[in-house]
């Protein structure tokens, strides 16, 4: 396996291992929750909120042979499913779908399953984050350098690479750093993140208990209040 070279070790000096509390341990599947959206993130972590849409019984189903713990070996490749991960370094916690530990000392290669197709030439950004975090664990467990992954495309069944390049580590660790601090904020009236109310909302599987339009309405409607009464005041 091939162990840190001196571009990881700097990053990985300058982020020493500490203790974390409990209530700032970051699971690795907020990352992708937050990536999305950090309202639906804050929904589901902070207020406990889990709503099924076509798309996450789709992601769960699709989840559920790699979710069973177990080693095999396929090809020569030993096969981790459902491997527990963690980073004191970043203060991450949560499972692999599937590592997969090649032979001949070659570094492990974390696969994330997922059930929609993938974009041609690009991993999901989303997904890529938080395999990335998973890399990060890897690193630190085991004391290697993790430089790809890969997403596994169940209905194409298509498996794409992806690169831990320093960009996407720097995101990833941005993300952790920002999910921790919206879960030490805590919920709660006037807490949650706005709703973005885009494209992404109709996919959402939280769109019922988040409500996206009317919550940009009204915010709207307390923005126009706000701006117009001082000005009708000084009129007064
Ligand atoms: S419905 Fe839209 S704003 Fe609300 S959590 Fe989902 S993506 Fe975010």
């Amino acid at each position: 396996m091939k162990h840190h070279d001196s571009e990881e070790d700097d990053r990985a000096q300058g982020t020493p291992l500490r203790e974390w509390a409990d209530e700032e341990i970051v699971m690795i599947s907020a990352l992708e929750h937050y990536s999305y959206c950090p309202r639906q993130c804050a929904l589901i972590h902070l207020e406990q909120i889990f709503q099924e849409n076509v798309f996450t019984l789709r992601g769960r189903h699709g989840h559920e042979r790699a979710d069973l713990p177990s080693t095999t070996a396929e090809r020569g490749v030993r096969v981790e499913r459902g491997l527990p991960l963690w980073s004191e370094r970043y203060g991450l916690n949560g499972k692999a779908d599937v590592v997969e530990f090649p032979p001949g000392g070659l570094p492990p290669v974390p696969v994330e399953y997922k059930h929609g197709g993938i974009r041609r030439g690009k991993a999901g950004r989303h997904e890529a984050i938080q395999l990335c975090a998973q890399a990060l664990c890897l690193e630190e467990m085991f004391g290697v350098t993790v430089p790809a992954g890969a997403i596994y495309s169940l209905s194409a069944r298509r498996r794409q690479t992806v690169p831990f390049t320093e960009a996407l580590r720097e995101e990833a660790i941005a993300i952790i750093a920002s999910v921790r601090r919206m879960l030490q904020r805590g919920g709660g009236p006037g807490r949650l993140p706005e709703a973005v109310n885009d494209a992404r909302c109709p996919n959402c599987s939280l769109i019922d208990a988040c409500m996206p339009a009317t919550v940009v309405a009204a915010r709207a409607a307390r923005l126009k209040a706000a701006l117009f009464v001082p000005i009708l005041l000084e009129r007064l």
